[in-house]
């Protein structure tokens, strides 16, 4: 159970949250037009007419939107929905010059489905998706740059949206922090949105209500627009629930409102009454047909599809052996994952996801480099465990390797053999090597003791053989003398 109770005067208050989400869809040109969605151009560098909401200008549906949106209603183990259609939300402001948003309504693109999410106490649980449906994003309002002015970018108008809607399931921050991390992992997995909440291309309202414990059915809930990281996320929910909690406990009611999250103190305030659906007049889009897609399409948008991070965690655990654990660490983004898998190839995989998750994740901290950068290449860490599983060094003079190849992004394989540490470590196996030698000719061992002193050159030999030349020969010398003496 990671459900969230909340202890009042009166009752216990159980938590209930949903979840919407905006996700811009990795494109480069936007939903309806053809301009680029590059992110970081010039104010009002990327519009077109159309982006402008000039007279007489037709939408062009962007075929690679409605891909995106079909690869990411699969990975949301969703019902793709053949038939959808295109609605106007009408609604005015200033950095939408359309007077409305093209939108679906009605017929939503994709429909219900469920993600999985991992829960701290080592359970699941099953989220369910009510919707996902394909929208044009606004432009955007900046009020900072002038006292008396306000300034419009139309960059980001008309760039292609996935809003998804999720069921009420959520009973506690923690699920809801679960599920945006797990959702956040599937669309960069897919590669349908980049999931960056600081730069807000993907953007979370969060729904709120309580009721207590036992109780059927949802009291009046609030909405949080724009909560821009998943910590503040988890903060919001839990904030408002109390909030809500105390009001009812007070013998009050909460009223349905958009309220505001407000980081620097982590609680909500009233930004307006709700407006309630029928606000936006919405009304079917007359300058777009219904979308309709067929079997064909939707298989070629799942033939297309990459092992996700649930199925890949659960076959490094099956087929690696790793634990639960660090197979969900390793798994929740793709590009780890990869690195992994390439690094444990033909190696064991458990040393491996240990070096990764320590000593290799501590020098990506330390240098602030991405993993893309990183100066230890997956085959060179994959070497470097053989190295250590083959008993050619030990775990001491790993560390010291693992050092210089951070440093210099050498071979492990190199860096051991240049600096002798092979033949340091590998005494033992000299050591094993000389007394077979000694055992083997107990005539030989009688001469050299009476004398024979010339003897140890053919001692020295016969390891030299045995060792195939890898056996550092001053070392065996010493060896043999010692041991003979
Ligand atoms: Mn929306």
């Amino acid at each position: 159970m990671t459900g969230l109770i909340i202890e009042g005067k009166t009752a216990s208050w159980e938590v209930i949250c949903g979840l919407e989400i905006h996700c811009q869809i990795i494109s480069k040109s936007k939903m309806f037009s053809g301009a680029s969605t590059h992110y970081g151009s010039d104010a009002n560098e990327n519009v077109s007419f159309v982006d402008a909401g000039m007279p007489g200008m037709l939408p062009t549906l962007n075929e690679h939107c409605v891909y995106q949106a079909v690869k990411t209603g699969l990975g949301l183990n969703a019902k793709i929905n053949k038939y959808s259609a295109f609605a106007r939300k009408n609604y005015f402001y200033a950095d939408l010059p359309q007077g409305y948003q093209i939108s679906q309504f009605q017929y939503p693109i994709v429909g219900e489905g469920h993600v999985t999410v991992d829960l701290s106490d080592g359970s699941t649980k099953d989220i369910g998706i009510e919707r996902l449906h394909i929208e044009q994003d606004a432009g955007k309002s900046i009020h900072d740059m002038a006292p008396d002015k306000s300034f419009i970018d139309l960059n980001r108008a008309g760039v292609g949206l996935m809003e998804i809607v999720t069921k009420p399931d959520f009973r506690s921050p923690e699920e809801a922090g679960a599920f945006l991390r797990k959702l956040r992992s599937i669309v960069r997995y897919l590669g349908t949105c980049d999931g960056n909440m600081d730069e807000g291309s993907m953007r979370c309202d969060v729904n709120v209500s309580v009721r207590k414990v036992g109780e059927e059915g949802y009291r009046t809930r609030c909405e949080m627009k724009n909560v821009n990281s998943v910590k503040f996320v988890m903060q919001a929910i839990e904030n408002e629930a109390k909030r809500h909690v105390e009001v009812y406990e007070n013998g009050g009611n909460i009223e349905q409102e958009t309220r505001q999250f407000d980081p620097s103190t982590g609680l909500t305030k009233v930004m307006r009454k709700k407006e309630f659906a029928h606000d936006y007049r919405y009304f079917p889009e007359p300058d777009l047909l219904p979308l309709v897609l067929d079997d064909d399409y939707i298989a070629k948008v799942k033939a297309d599809m990459v092992e996700l991070p649930d199925a890949k965690r659960a076959r490094f655990v099956k087929e690696l052996g790793l634990t639960a654990y660090d197979a969900s660490v390793i798994c929740e983004n793709k590009e780890t994952a990869d690195f992994f898998e390439k690094a444990a190839q033909g190696h064991d995989a458990k040393k491996v996801a240990n070096w990764l998750m320590g000593d290799f994740f501590a020098m990506l901290n330390e240098k602030k480099v991405e993993l893309k950068d990183s100066p230890v290449s997956a085959e060179n860490l994959g070497k470097l465990v053989e190295l250590i599983t083959s008993n050619v060094i030990n775990g001491k003079t790993a560390k010291d390797v693992f050092a210089i190849m951070a440093e210099t992004g050498g071979d492990p394989e190199k860096i051991v053999e240049e600096k002798g540490l092979k033949q340091v470590t590998d005494m033992g196996a000299i050591e094993a090597i000389v007394d077979e030698v000694i055992a083997s000719a107990p005539d030989n061992v009688a001469a050299y003791k009476a004398g024979k002193n010339n003897l140890l050159g053919w001692f020295v030999g016969q390891v030299m053989k045995k060792s195939q030349g890898k056996a550092n020969p001053a070392i065996v010398n010493k060896m043999i003398a010692e041991k003979l003496n």
